[in-house]
């Protein structure tokens, strides 16, 4: 295994990871330790490139920067990249040989699951590396953080009806889904059970099926999702899917949802607005798996209790975010930004 250096302006350190001998290629990035170590999922994909590959964890450790301040961790933004398609190419000694690059920064970064991972997978790393979270096991264990996540992102859709419909109450709301992954199919599930609609679509039929039988959701064909008439359109697959093809599509009053990175640059946040859409700032919604992650990070012992208080705190968080777009007739994106840069330079101060 090799780490290698790439210099950067913009991110304290970015490491290549490669290891013929197991056939990976993959990228550490650590945006800022400001606030503490940096924390972040590791992600496997099949990026075509590499370039591609080492953009992605670029934008997504900047965004954990943004997501830990905003859920007011003491910790700072990383994240971890392996290319390849995780149903073939991930093997137990590429995951080896990956644990053991994670555990050369010495604690400067915390990795925990993204997509393309599991829980067992965690497991794997953690022979190599104690700077592992969401673990199964463990005195601190935190196990999956997606439901902890979707019950963040169902807060915000809820808090963001609010704001736009004068009304807590979801029953008869319709949301669109897309993704039914860890994140995207517990959300269905807390969304069906507070009586929403559903509209839903993956690339994965079996899930689609799935959300189809459990929660009688309607399925729509991949590319039909931006289009379909919905109150909520919460994205929870891929970054990059709020852009200028798809935002014109959309017939949605609010976007919230649980993807990293939704808006390819910040002029998408203010095209949304100027269309009379309410953004849920992602970085804000989805903050719950970081705050359960870090129960495990920083050994909280009353766990359950610590992780009710932070997503009661950043649904203030994303209150008070809305609130003050609404009142300066602007993109919450941008609100959401300057509040994080306040709560980081306050934590430095
Ligand atoms: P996952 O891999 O379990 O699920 C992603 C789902 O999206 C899969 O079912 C996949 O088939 C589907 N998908 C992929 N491309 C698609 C497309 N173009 N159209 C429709 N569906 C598509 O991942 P996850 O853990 O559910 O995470 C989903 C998103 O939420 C990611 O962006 C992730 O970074 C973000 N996120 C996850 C967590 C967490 O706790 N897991 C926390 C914060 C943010």
């Amino acid at each position: 295994m090799k780490l290698t250096s790439i210099p950067s302006e913009t991110h304290e350190e970015i490491y290549r990871v490669a290891d013929p001998s197991v056939g990976l290629v993959g990228f550490i990035a650590l945006h800022s330790t400001q606030l503490g170590p940096a924390a972040g999922g590791l992600r496997m994909r099949p990026y075509t490139h590499e370039a591609e590959a080492l953009r992605d964890v670029e934008r997504l450790s900047e965004g954990m920067t943004y997501k830990n301040a905003a859920a007011g961790l003491p910790l700072g933004g990383g994240k971890a990249v392996i290319i390849g398609d995780p149903l073939t190419q991930k093997t137990p000694e590429l995951l080896a040989s990956f644990g053991q690059a994670i555990n050369a920064l010495a604690g400067r970064y915390w990795t925990a699951e993204d997509m393309g991972m599991t829980p067992a997978d965690m497991a794997r790393l953690a022979v190599e590396t104690q700077y592992v979270a969401g673990l199964a096991d463990g005195e601190f264990a935190s196990g999956d953080p997606s439901p902890i996540t979707a019950r963040g992102i169902f807060n915000a859709i809820r808090t963001a009806h609010r704001h736009k419909n004068g009304t807590d109450a979801l029953s008869g709301v319709v949301v669109s889904v897309q993704g039914l992954g860890n994140v995207g199919f517990h959300l269905c599930q807390l969304l069906s059970n507070a009586g929403a609609h559903l509209i839903v679509t993956d690339v994965n039929k079996t899930r689609v099926e799935q959300a189809v039988r459990d929660f009688g959701a309607t399925a729509v064909e991949l590319d039909q999702i931006y289009g379909v008439v919905a109150d909520v359109f919460a994205p929870c697959a891929i970054g990059g899917i709020l852009n200028p093809e798809t935002i014109p599509q959309l017939k949605v009053g609010i976007v919230a949802g649980g993807a990293n990175n939704q808006l390819v640059g910040v002029e998408d946040g203010t095209a949304l607005h100027e269309r009379g859409i309410l953004y849920a700032p992602d970085f804000v919604a989805n903050g719950g798996g970081i705050i359960n992650v870090a129960t495990e990070i920083l050994k909280i012992r009353k766990s359950q209790e610590w992780v009710a208080e932070k997503l009661d705190a950043l649904d203030a968080t994303m209150d008070a975010i809305l609130t003050q777009a609404r009142v300066e007739n602007t993109s919450p994106n941008a609100v959401a930004i300057i509040t994080v840069a306040a709560k980081m330079a306050r934590a430095a101060a």
